[in-house]
């Protein structure tokens, strides 16, 4: 009886483990994550995930231009197919644009040949918008474990998650203003902001967008891309 009771203890655990390695923001087990990078310099990047869609993207879009910024789009594959048009518009815009699989599945426990294809499909696509530069990836809802990075570390593709994350920390129906308030009080120089803003739900987080960018640039914030940002990486020598 007390081995089966150990035997139980033992699995629970592993099991604890390995669900908080495959959450986890900052650690995977092969390759390179960053959630944010070392430095003194008052720099953030703005990183928009899944999409593109129609018509948001027109609207994303102006609100950058308009604001003179720069952002990074994790785009979905499959999305990317469909919406095409809206893919070369933001490459256009000078965006940077990083792939988020190509059918947004969670990325645990797939085969080689899945994970493969979910990420060289979407990187086709994203150079078929126009888009030349560095491709990132970022994992559907944060999630790795073995095959993921081991396939990332191995094609030297890094992962980008984030540190500020507001709509998982306020209530889904937060004002824009209360978001915005949640990235100001958290940001710090070096930090990458998740929004999520092209589905009509989102809504509030897309009209945070601009608040977001005054008060920031108000504290003497600049925005750019998450290269740019990786750039910027405090070299420790
Ligand atoms: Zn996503």
């Amino acid at each position: 009886m007390k081995k089966v009771f150990l035997t139980f203890i033992v699995i629970l655990l592993i099991v604890g483990l390995l669900w908080l390695v495959s959450s986890s923001r900052t650690f995977q087990l092969f390759g390179k994550i960053v959630n944010r990078v070392d430095t003194d310099k008052k720099v953030v990047a703005l990183t928009f995930d899944d999409g593109p869609a129609k018509g948001v993207t027109d609207t994303i879009l102006e609100i950058l231009d308009k604001e003179n910024v720069k952002a990074t789009f994790f785009l979905k594959g499959k999305e990317l197919e469909k919406y095409l048009d809206e893919a070369k518009n933001i490459a256009l815009n000078g965006h940077e644009i990083g792939n988020h699989s190509y059918s947004h599945k969670r990325m645990v426990f797939k085969s080689m040949d899945f994970i493969t294809e979910e990420i060289e499909r979407s990187n086709k696509l994203i150079q078929k918008a126009g888009y030349n530069g560095t491709i990132y990836f970022r994992p559907p809802y944060g999630k790795k474990l073995f095959m993921l990075p081991y396939f990332l570390s191995e094609n030297n593709i890094t992962s980008i998650s984030w540190d500020i994350e507001a709509e998982t920390h306020l209530d889904k129906n937060a004002t824009p203003d209360e978001i915005s308030k949640y990235v100001v009080k958290h940001v710090k120089p070096g930090s990458i902001i998740l929004l999520h803003v092209m589905y009509p739900s989102r809504i509030n987080s897309l009209n945070a967008v601009p608040l977001i960018i005054d008060e920031l640039k108000g504290r003497g914030y600049e925005f750019v891309t998450v290269s740019e940002l990786l750039n910027e990486e405090r070299l420790i020598l």
